[in-house]
């Protein structure tokens, strides 16, 4: 069957003490695998770090796009392309000082490029770099928990981007992350969004992992029905 969105579970949702488990079962039925790392500074909370990342690589054939969420992503570009990682995603509100060279930096270590952008920050800032990057991510949270209240007002962004692609041809993907669930998907697939991080929308279906996918998967289908 179609899929109406590209997804990617939110690493740090999975069953901690269950990971490696939950882990074959995502890799199965998932697009991309998503780290969210987390320094304590940029955002208020500490999530995943190499090491785990690193394992989940080795053990997952799917591509994972690890989500900087720090405040120099400049000195963690190496430690996180050595983990196996498709995609470094960077945020626009931490790259001011050196964009490009920083995009240059996360291709050289073989990953593509992922620009995030937090709910306050507008499209129109990174119309420069949009032909630089391979995925556009949009937040519609503010980063640091999962489970946080939706920034309504961040999904025009996405039909910004949306509206820019068809004009321009531009090539990036377009993801958003953050509240993806049964009662936003039918607007997240109206404004354009391609791909969605899935993280208590998925794990908070169910304990077991597969009975989780599927209930996203009919919740998703009922949704689009209309
Ligand atoms: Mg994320």
């Amino acid at each position: 069957m179609d899929q109406p969105f590209l997804l990617s579970d939110s690493l740090m949702c999975m069953d901690q003490l269950r990971a490696g488990e939950q882990l074959r079962v995502l890799d199965r039925y998932m697009d991309w695998h998503h780290a969210d790392v987390m320094d304590g500074h940029f955002c208020p909370n500490l999530t995943l770090g190499p090491d785990f990342i690193s394992a989940v690589c080795s053990a997952a054939q799917k591509p994972v796009d690890v989500h900087l969420m720090v405040e120099r992503p400049q000195d963690w570009i190496g430690v996180f392309a050595d983990t196996g990682a498709a995609m470094l995603s960077v945020h626009a509100e931490t790259i001011r000082s050196g964009a490009f060279r920083i995009f240059r930096a996360i291709r050289e270590r073989g990953c593509k490029v992922g620009l995030v952008l937090n709910p306050i920050t507008p499209f129109e800032e990174i119309l420069p770099a949009v032909n630089e990057i391979d995925r556009l991510t949009v937040m519609t949270v503010e980063p640091g928990y999962a489970g946080q209240p939706i920034v309504l007002p961040a999904v025009e962004k996405v039909k910004q981007a949306a509206e820019y692609k068809k004009q321009t041809g531009a090539r990036f993907e377009i993801q958003i992350d953050g509240c993806c669930n049964k009662n936003t998907y039918a607007t997240y697939k109206a404004a354009g969004a391609e791909m969605l991080v899935m993280g208590s929308g998925l794990f908070g279906l169910d304990k077991d992992i597969e009975t989780a996918i599927s209930g996203m998967r009919k919740q998703q289908t009922e949704a689009l029905k209309a």
